[in-house]
């Protein structure tokens, strides 16, 4: 409602109240959350799924989760996960996701500068295929006095009260944490340095399962063999990362912390055939770099590849491929394999969302989102970023017709019941302006009931998705729109989409 106000044509004032309602709205329903989980733990209430599951993709959810916030904060996000990991284990994804969120929001949120990395780590237990897993969320933030760290996992503790003005937060995140790792056969603890940073450090115990299959690059030792990279990036983190992985498929890495260091490499004698060259650098930007190189290096182009953060989905024909940050292995692997022509595409390390991936370029889909609930908005544009789709979010079918008269779109999520105007009115609308380009239009409803179904498609809808949404209802509908649209969905080459 905060929201429908906002919109009814109120002064900058006025509007600067409503922001504060939402913002605090949403502060207390991340505090009832909290209470409820915290109060449901002490309760004994707590039941931990068993089932198998990827760790890296566990780790990647909450990677693609923090994204834009790194981004904002210009911060670099990170996942190392050592050799000796299993890939699939037996146990709660939900629950260790959870925790992992937790310490990785709270560390974005204590460091202004730097960076925050997740490191995983295991050692068997006995010969049965049991693990203690280590994960460690290090960041380069405030840190915590030393007479402060045991308080921390107390109910309701924050380092110091002003924290609670400064960051908000309820002082429940790390005792629920603590106890869910305990639920987990694991425990929780702290490394700090005061005014240099934190380690939010915990341990689970989880059966390793076979995994059916490996990803492509963890085979690929010598994929890379006599390929010279060069990696441009200003953080120290990230350029580890990427000569890490790079050397581990065969490739010789030369590393430059800025444009200026890689313009001088670029001027000497010494050859490289590809360039790895990070967007978000102070003085020469990654946009900027590539056109230097291309005027030092134009008889013989050397192929870039654009490390992006911002991902403002703009094609970039300067650049050969983009991978998109936070970092992932597969997806650096396929970017740079693509570029000296591997042949085995076909197998995708990630199985079936890395299919739809295949299907659609998601990442340069123009996506409206048109929906009134809060709640649901939350729901979907968490659902869409894991399918690598940042949509425009609208509350009602009135800004759904104003975003749609300043753009295309390739794809609108229209909600059947809003306030203000419906789905339905709005598709009509559309429908009447849209002269014959047929925007696939997917209704979402709360009820799977036919009668609806019919109403929207009548209103000249093309598909349907029904609530509570489930990704993979969310997928196939996205797959549907890819067979049905194909002319119309240009694809951009990027990493994200192979
Ligand atoms: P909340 O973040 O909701 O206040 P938490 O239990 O998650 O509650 O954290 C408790 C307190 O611990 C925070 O308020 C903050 O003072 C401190 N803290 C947690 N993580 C960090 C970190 N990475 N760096 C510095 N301080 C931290």
């Amino acid at each position: 409602m905060a929201g429908l106000l906002r919109d009814t044509g109120i002064d900058e004032r006025q509007k600067d109240f409503v922001h504060t309602i939402e913002t605090s709205g949403d502060a207390l329903l991340g505090i009832i959350n909290d209470v409820l989980d915290y109060s449901k733990i002490e309760a004994g209430r707590i039941e931990l799924e068993n089932a198998p599951f990827n760790v890296r993709q566990c780790v990647e959810n909450v990677l693609d989760l923090f994204a834009t916030k790194a981004t904002q904060k210009n911060l670099e996000l990170l996942a190392r996960m050592e050799a000796g990991v299993p890939p699939v284990i037996i146990g709660d994804i939900t629950r260790l996701r959870q925790v992992i969120v937790n310490l990785v929001g709270n560390a974005l949120k204590f460091t202004a500068k730097g960076e925050v990395v997740i490191s995983i780590g295991s050692t068997p237990i006995g010969d049965g295929g049991s693990h203690e897993i280590t994960f460690a969320i290090r960041d380069t933030g405030i840190g915590i006095p030393v007479d402060r760290r045991d308080r921390l996992f107390q109910p309701f503790s924050q380092v110091d009260s002003s924290t609670t003005r400064k960051y908000g937060g309820s002082g429940l995140g790390l005792a629920i944490s603590r106890r869910l790792a305990e639920a987990m056969g694991g425990r929780m603890w702290v490394e700090s340095e005061d005014g240099r940073g934190s380690s939010f450090n915990f341990t689970i115990q989880a059966q390793a399962q076979p995994a059916a299959e490996t990803p492509r690059w963890k085979e690929a030792s010598a994929a890379f063999e006599r390929v010279t990279v060069l990696v441009v990036d200003d953080n120290a983190g990230a350029r580890a990362w990427l000569a890490e992985h790079l050397v581990g498929w065969g490739a010789r890495v030369v590393a430059k912390a800025s444009g200026r260091e890689a313009l001088e490499f670029l001027s000497g004698a010494d050859r490289c055939d590809v360039a790895l060259i990070d967007r978000q650098m102070a003085e020469i930007d990654g946009i900027e770099l590539a056109a230097r190189v291309r005027a030092i290096r134009s008889r013989d182009p050397l192929p870039l590849i654009l490390l992006n953060s911002l991902s403002d989905g703009a094609a970039r024909p300067e650049f050969a491929a983009q991978v998109n940050k936070p970092l992932k292995p597969d997806r650096l692997f396929s970017a740079i394999d693509r570029l000296f022509g591997g042949q085995t595409h076909s197998t995708a390390p990630f199985g079936a969302l890395k299919d739809r991936a295949a299907a659609l370029p998601a990442s340069s889909l123009r996506v409206l989102l048109v929906e009134d609930n809060l709640v649901n908005q939350r729901v979907a544009m968490m659902l869409l970023a894991k399918l690598g789709v940042r949509p425009r979010l609208v509350n009602n079918g009135v800004e759904a017709l104003a975003a749609y008269a300043e753009q295309p779109y390739d794809l609108i999520l229209m909600d059947m019941e809003m306030p203000v105007m419906d789905g339905c009115e709005a598709t009509r609308q559309i429908r009447a302006r849209d002269d014959g380009k047929r925007t696939w239009i997917v209704a979402l409803t709360a009820n799977a009931m036919n009668s609806d179904r019919r109403r929207a498609f009548d209103s000249g809808m093309n598909d349907f998705v029904s609530k509570p949404i489930k990704l993979s209802d969310l997928e196939s509908a996205f797959k549907r729109a890819a067979e049905n649209t194909e002319a119309e969905v240009a694809p951009v080459v990027s990493a994200d989409a192979a």
